[in-house]
């Protein structure tokens, strides 16, 4: 059996379409949990889940120990083999604790995962980006986390059908309390979920600059303004929403444009699964171009202005 959990209803989503893959390279079923209310099991269900266990409980928020125990038996009833868990902020706590629980091992932040004689065969990035491990199981459960943006759903199928078991789940209580939770202020960028991604390097000269950035990106109607590390843990220029790449944000936009970034692996590894990226750089050696599918050698400070120019005057 496979199995795969997370909170996060879109990486759900995408966990769905690699574990039915699994699952059906397996010939075994493929089975999603949802733990508290039963919002999304027909949504699970048409995009590739055979059944749906949600285990209702009067928890009401998550706590690591108590999700990993609500896990274990399900995992223990299921018998599965593969679990691929959502490696999000609650995935990453609970990951490791359900295998500790098996005694089995845990690969987090895959980036890549697949059967390899028969045996799951994960990838990740290592020594900061300059490395792919390729590492397998000798003991199962077989447990993985996997980030958002990794895999893209299965186009949903209203026609798949598959079971939702409904279990009446009582949790030992944990003895650890949390005593407030305050949300983390974001600003408007979710770099994550956009289409179109206008970001900035330390090619920008001064703070001020990087206005003709979100010039561009509204030009484009996107409105998303990302940008390398140091514009966000160095030099403070934009809050770390905006960070993308291995430290940062992954993202996978329709149109990533970077503007003065020179493109070192552990940027790249943010958005190397964009749909289209173009560079401006005004190196011609700069490593950006290697990834890019269009590039523009030049100095942004003359091309930005032009570039939003003639896309106003295309969009209308
Ligand atoms: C463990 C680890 C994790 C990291 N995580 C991340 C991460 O998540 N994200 C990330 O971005 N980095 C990360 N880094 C840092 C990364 O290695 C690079 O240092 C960083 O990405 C460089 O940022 P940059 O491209 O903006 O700056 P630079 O490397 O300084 O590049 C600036 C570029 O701008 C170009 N330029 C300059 N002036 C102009 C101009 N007028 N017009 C056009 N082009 C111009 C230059 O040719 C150059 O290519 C990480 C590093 C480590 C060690």
């Amino acid at each position: 059996m496979v199995l795969v959990y997370s909170d996060n209803k879109n990486l759900m989503l995408e966990l769905l379409n690699k574990g039915n893959e699994l699952a059906k390279e397996l010939n075994k079923s493929l089975t999603a949990v949802i733990i508290g209310k039963d919002e999304f099991s027909k949504d699970y269900i048409a995009h590739g889940a055979d059944k749906v266990v949600v285990a209702e409980t009067d928890i009401d928020q998550f706590k690591a120990e108590e999700y990993t125990d609500i896990i274990e038996g399900i995992v223990k009833e299921d018998g599965s083999e593969i679990i691929l868990i959502g490696s999000n902020k609650n995935g990453k706590e609970l990951a490791p604790r359900l295998a500790a629980k098996f005694e089995t091992g845990c690969v987090t932040d895959c980036t890549n995962v697949y059967l390899r004689d028969k045996k799951l065969t994960a990838e990740r990035i290592v020594y900061s980006g300059n490395a792919v491990a390729v590492e397998q199981f000798n003991t199962t459960p077989q447990i993985v986390t996997v980030p958002s943006k990794v895999f893209d759903p299965l186009p949903k199928d209203d026609k798949h059908k598959g079971e939702v078991v409904k279990k009446k789940i009582d949790v030992e209580k944990s003895s650890s309390k949390i005593l407030k939770v305050q949300e983390m202020k974001t600003e408007e960028a979710n770099v994550e979920d956009a289409e179109i991604i206008v970001s900035c390097g330390r090619g920008f000269k001064d703070k001020n600059d990087i206005k003709m950035i979100s010039d561009l990106a509204e030009a484009l109607k996107g409105r998303t303004v990302g940008c390398s590390r140091p514009i966000a843990a160095d030099l403070k220029w934009l809050s770390e929403d905006h960070w993308i790449g291995l430290s940062g944000h992954k993202v996978k936009p329709k149109l990533y444009i970077a503007a003065g970034i020179s493109g070192q692996i552990q940027h790249i590894a943010g958005m190397r699964d964009s749909g289209v990226i173009v560079a401006i750089n005004k190196d011609p050696e700069a490593l950006i171009f290697k990834s890019a599918d269009y590039g523009i050698v030049g100095d942004l400070y003359e091309i930005l202005p032009k570039l939003t120019d003639a896309i106003k005057t295309k969009m209308g």
